[in-house]
């Protein structure tokens, strides 16, 4: 069968699974990331929960196309020819935040689903005297994309406070993974490995005092204003701290502050991000990044590793 019949059978089963009102054919994914580029996405629709997900996997499976997973698209860079298949979105997920009192009465379990955005999680944390999540406050990912990425910052990790995670395998079965079982490291997981879709997280936070947790959280976001260049599209630092050294460090010492091609740049303000200025294309950023490893390397041994993933580019 050519590809667009394929495609346009598979759509035609979409629209018995999903309201047309959250199914777009062509979707920019420029609309979709932080760096705010990337091509369409044949077909992208926005789930509401976990069953949703589960079903939208299992059709494009048995129908043999494509499919990816995005969160809040704040660590991605996807290429300017877009995606060739399914894009699933979670940003509109419904939170779904549950919080009970464990038995000892001062620790707390809060539930939320994948899409649910840490900033929404740690406000609510927040609201309700727990603490242990204000390093997140800042962080704009989702709650599935944090535990993929093992999400940390001021010192603070998803590890140290995740107590299970609800995942759905590659043979459809959902599972509920332990803190150890998801093999946390320093940005990544098993889930990365396995090919995991988290659909649901699940916290353990203590009781605390409300309103020192939200002047840490203002505190923290304070620094992150002051440090990072959030005036402009990014998707956070670039690349992965190298052990015992800094990414920024490096690339300032190699004299790359500022280096641009076309509306991509390095960051004066905070060398390990990289921004769009404005029109940058993936295109654009994917070359000063390949441009900064290249130069880092001559200057000081190191190699960087992007941080960010990638769609649609040939490793
Ligand atoms: C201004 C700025 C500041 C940032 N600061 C920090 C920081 O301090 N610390 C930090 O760690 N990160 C930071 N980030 C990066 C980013 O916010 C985190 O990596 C975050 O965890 C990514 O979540 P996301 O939902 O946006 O994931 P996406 O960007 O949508 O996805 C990232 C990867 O996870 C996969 N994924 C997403 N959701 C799921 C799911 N439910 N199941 C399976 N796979 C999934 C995607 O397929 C992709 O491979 C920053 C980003 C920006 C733009």
């Amino acid at each position: 069968m050519e590809r667009v019949t394929v495609l346009e059978k598979f759509i035609g089963k979409i629209r018995e699974l999903i309201p047309e009102s959250r199914i777009f054919l062509d979707a920019s994914l420029s609309e979709y990331t932080s760096f705010k580029t990337g091509g369409p996405a044949e077909c992208l629709v926005r789930v509401k929960d976990a069953d949703e997900i589960k079903n939208l996997v299992s059709l494009a499976k048995n129908e043999d196309i494509p499919f990816y997973i995005l969160g809040n698209g704040t660590n991605m860079l996807i290429s300017d020819d877009g995606f060739k298949g399914l894009v699933i979105s979670l940003k509109e997920m419904d939170p779904n935040i549950n919080i009970f009192a464990l038995k000892d009465g001062d620790t707390y379990s809060v539930s939320a689903s994948a899409g649910c955005t840490l900033a929404r999680l740690s406000s609510e944390a927040a609201s309700n005297s727990l603490q242990g999540l204000e390093f997140a406050a800042g962080i704009p990912g989702s709650v599935g994309g944090a535990v993929v990425m093992n999400a940390g910052a001021y010192g603070g990790e998803i590890k140290d406070v995740l107590e299970f995670a609800d995942v759905l395998d590659t043979n459809g079965d959902i599972l509920r993974l332990s803190n150890e079982e998801l093999k946390f490291a320093y940005r990544s997981s098993i889930i990365q490995e396995k090919q995991y879709i988290v659909l649901a997280a699940s916290f353990i936070l203590k009781k605390g005092d409300e309103k020192a947790i939200k002047a840490e959280i203002k505190e923290l976001n304070e620094r992150r204003r002051e440090k990072q260049p959030l005036e402009y599209a990014s998707a956070g630092s670039t690349f992965k701290r190298p052990e015992g050294l800094f990414a920024g460090k490096l690339i300032e010492d190699a004299g790359l502050k500022g280096l641009s091609v076309g509306d991509a740049a390095v960051s004066e303000k905070h060398c390990g991000f990289v921004i769009n200025k404005g029109k940058a294309t993936s295109a654009d950023i994917y070359e000063l990044i390949s441009e900064v490893i290249e130069k880092v390397y001559e200057k000081s041994g190191v190699v960087l590793e992007p941080e960010i993933k990638l769609l649609g580019f040939e490793e």
